[in-house]
């Protein structure tokens, strides 16, 4: 797809600017006109505004709802904040094994959520103030797009309104998806949505569903006090994972009384008394008090009204790009989780600055979606980057593989937090020892912070002997990453 040919164009008056392909937009004289109007304020759609702000362009970024998008109000921080209520509980009741007698813990849920509420708060503000620093124009209500890059908006504060733009950037997101047989009632069946506003702890709980949300959900609720179970369709938990981390946390998950059963399919529930009787596998029934549909989430094209603008859309509604973001509608781009790519926030800031590089003619180079981080704040925590053993075999590496315990790790006993392990499959040499770093994978305390070094290792395209010679501090955790790299060039220190 054609860049914009002249990186000095979005300067120009508006009225001579070029547009791409060298049409001039007939606009009506009430039209408002940018540079770019971004649709949709989630993590990709202001991404691309502050980042295309910051090259001096003038944006318009238009939400329906709060700023912020799923990531800040239903999403990575809501859920991060009861995660670590949920790890605070943990660690109150085990203080005693410090000498610390503190009694049982005591959760109260509406002090939990209003200190998520006011950390939530704390970053919509943040943000709001951010993009009015760098001049971006917010408008309140739905984006809809017309053809040529002409955008209305209307239904929210701020009326009706034509908006007319040199590039549009759709970043409208996605929403939980649905399960037939399980509607979302808010009180015995929740979405992701519903689950991270509770302010009463159901006794028992079913997860359905065993990805990154459903896991951390389980996690959370066990630590807080449910009786959880967790049901899965496909034959295991966590796909994308290296098979080790799974069975880890598999294992861990049992330690700790959750019940995981994968290769089930759900077929429906019966409500009654104060809960509902989940059927799933082969005429199984289980008893619970809420039930947590978990099952992903879908892209919301839904009030972009897309039909006739050129943007294409896939069979499951995923709109779809070129490496840049770039629809097949010209200066038309998409990014974050309306696209199908990883539904992560950090990707979808990623997606948002390289659309940005891109219309500005700076030919950057496209996500390598292979070698992204990826985070999941269960207890104990996963943390990886790059290929996994499978995925390396499976494409065709010859490969050796490291595995350390934090069992023996200073630090991780100090803390009592034992389990967990770092693995690093590096492509073999001809004398046997590792070269190249193609993948990292972290079990573990704390390792959704230790994750930098391997996500850059791998992306750098590091050696295990580059990684080895540098010093890790002790005692920290992140000294088992640098024995898991020097032990692949076949000689280590402490295993
Ligand atoms: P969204 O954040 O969904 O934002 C889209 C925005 O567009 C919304 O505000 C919506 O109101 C608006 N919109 C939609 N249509 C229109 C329209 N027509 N007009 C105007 N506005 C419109 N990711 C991580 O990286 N780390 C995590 O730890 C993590 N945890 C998660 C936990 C949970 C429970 C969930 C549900 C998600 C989590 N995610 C996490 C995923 C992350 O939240 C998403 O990947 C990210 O929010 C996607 O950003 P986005 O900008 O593409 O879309």
């Amino acid at each position: 797809m054609a860049a914009v040919p002249n990186r000095g164009w979005c300067r120009w008056p508006t009225a001579d600017r070029p547009r791409p392909g060298g049409k001039i937009l007939e606009v009506s004289s009430t039209a408002e006109n940018y540079d770019i109007v971004v649709i949709g304020g989630g993590p990709g759609g202001y991404a691309a505004a502050l980042y295309g702000a910051s090259a001096g362009l003038n944006i318009a970024l238009v939400e329906k709802a709060k700023l912020g998008g799923t990531c800040l109000h239903v999403g990575c921080i809501p859920a991060k904040e009861l995660l670590e209520t949920a790890s605070v509980v943990r660690h109150v009741a085990g203080a005693k094994e410090f000498g610390v007698d503190v009694g049982p813990p005591a959760l109260d849920l509406t002090v939990t959520q209003a200190r998520k509420q006011r950390i939530i708060d704390n970053l919509t503000k943040g943000l709001a103030g951010l993009l009015k620093g760098r001049k971006v124009t917010v408008y309140d209500g739905v984006g809809i797009l017309r053809g040529d890059r002409q955008v209305n908006v209307s239904g929210g504060e701020s009326g009706s309104v034509d908006l007319t733009a040199d590039q549009v950037i759709l970043a409208a997101g996605s929403v939980p998806r649905t399960l037939p047989g399980f509607d979302v009632d808010g009180r015995i069946v929740m979405s992701s949505d519903e689950l991270l506003a509770i302010d009463q702890l159901p006794a028992k709980t079913v997860v359905i569903g065993g990805g990154a949300i459903g896991l951390e959900f389980a996690s959370m609720l066990a630590d807080l006090g449910s009786q959880v179970t967790v049901l899965e369709a496909a034959d295991k938990i966590l796909p994308g994972c290296d098979a080790d981390v799974a069975k880890l946390i598999e294992r861990a998950f049992k330690k700790r009384g959750i019940t995981i059963r994968t290769g089930v399919a759900v077929s429906g529930h019966s409500p009654g008394g104060t809960g509902t009787t989940v059927s799933f596998g082969d005429g199984e029934t289980l008893d619970t008090g809420v039930v947590v549909v978990s099952i992903g989430r879908r892209p919301f094209a839904d009030l972009l009204d897309l039909s006739g603008t050129g943007v294409v859309v896939d069979e499951r509604g995923f709109v779809i790009v070129d490496q840049f973001g770039l629809t097949a509608a010209p200066g038309v781009y998409a990014v974050g989780d309306i696209t199908n790519t990883p539904q992560l926030a950090h990707i979808g800031f990623a997606e948002g600055m390289l659309a940005i590089k891109h219309l500005l003619g700076e030919e950057p180079l496209p996500i390598d979606y292979q070698t992204v981080p990826w985070c999941i704040y269960t207890h104990p925590e996963i943390a990886y980057a790059g290929h996994s053993e499978g995925s390396a075999r499976e494409a065709g590496f010859d490969i050796v593989v490291s595995k350390h315990r934090f069992m023996g790790n200073g630090r991780a006993m100090i803390v009592g937090e034992t389990d967990g392990m770092v693995k690093v499959v590096a492509e073999r040499q001809p004398d046997g020892t590792g070269g190249r770093i193609l993948g990292v994978h972290m079990v573990g305390p704390w390792v959704t912070e230790q994750l930098g070094q391997g996500y850059m290792a791998v992306n750098w395209e590091a050696t295990v002997d580059e990684v080895a010679a540098f010093i890790q501090p002790h005692p920290t955790m992140s000294e088992l990453f640098g024995e898991s790299a020097l032990a692949l060039t076949g000689r280590s220190l402490h295993g």
